[in-house]
């Protein structure tokens, strides 16, 4: 049985997220979606809610659980049992910072594996901070948010009604 952690802040869930999850959903037998409690980033939404939309999102996948989390990521990689880490790389500027934070992972916990998925075309360009921006200023995002983030996303101010 092998347990994989796809762990971030979801600030909130986007359709890029979800691409990741499920494709991972499909190769390991768990996958644990960890919420990152308190990134070093402001936050829209609160743990939460953000632990909410991330559920709601991804519920149809049987294998799939969210958790919430705080402290050191390979530590709660441990505490739930997973042998991987999952991560997605959209083009060019992920990859830098995802690189950084493997050696340091390997560094801490020698025998978790990071896996890396690379995002889907239609997602390439896609962030949850981008997101927010284009929200903010009226912009049409149905197409990259599930309906319940983006009434969230309303909620907040930060969509067109
Ligand atoms: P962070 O961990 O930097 O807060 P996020 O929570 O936004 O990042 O994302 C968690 C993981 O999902 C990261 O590995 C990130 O690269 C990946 N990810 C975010 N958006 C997309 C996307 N559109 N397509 C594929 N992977 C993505």
């Amino acid at each position: 049985m092998t347990t994989a952690l796809y762990p971030g802040s979801f600030d909130p869930i986007t359709n890029g997220h979800i691409d990741i999850a499920t494709r991972a959903s499909r190769i390991f037998d768990n996958l644990v979606v960890g919420i990152f409690a308190s990134p070093e980033k402001h936050l829209t939404f609160s743990t939460q809610e953000r632990m909410e939309l991330a559920e709601r999102a991804l519920s149809h996948l049987s294998n799939v659980e969210v958790k919430k989390y705080d402290g050191i990521t390979v530590e709660f990689a441990r505490q739930v049992k997973a042998q991987v880490m999952v991560r997605g790389l959209r083009m060019v500027g992920d990859f830098e910072w995802e690189f950084e934070m493997a050696m340091m992972n390997r560094l801490l916990s020698p025998n978790l594996e990071l896996v890396c998925f690379m995002a889907s075309q239609e997602y390439q360009f896609l962030s949850a901070t981008l997101i927010k921006e284009v929200a903010g200023l009226g912009g049409d995002i149905a197409s990259l948010v599930p309906r319940h983030v983006a009434e969230a996303l309303q909620k907040k101010g930060l969509s067109k009604k």
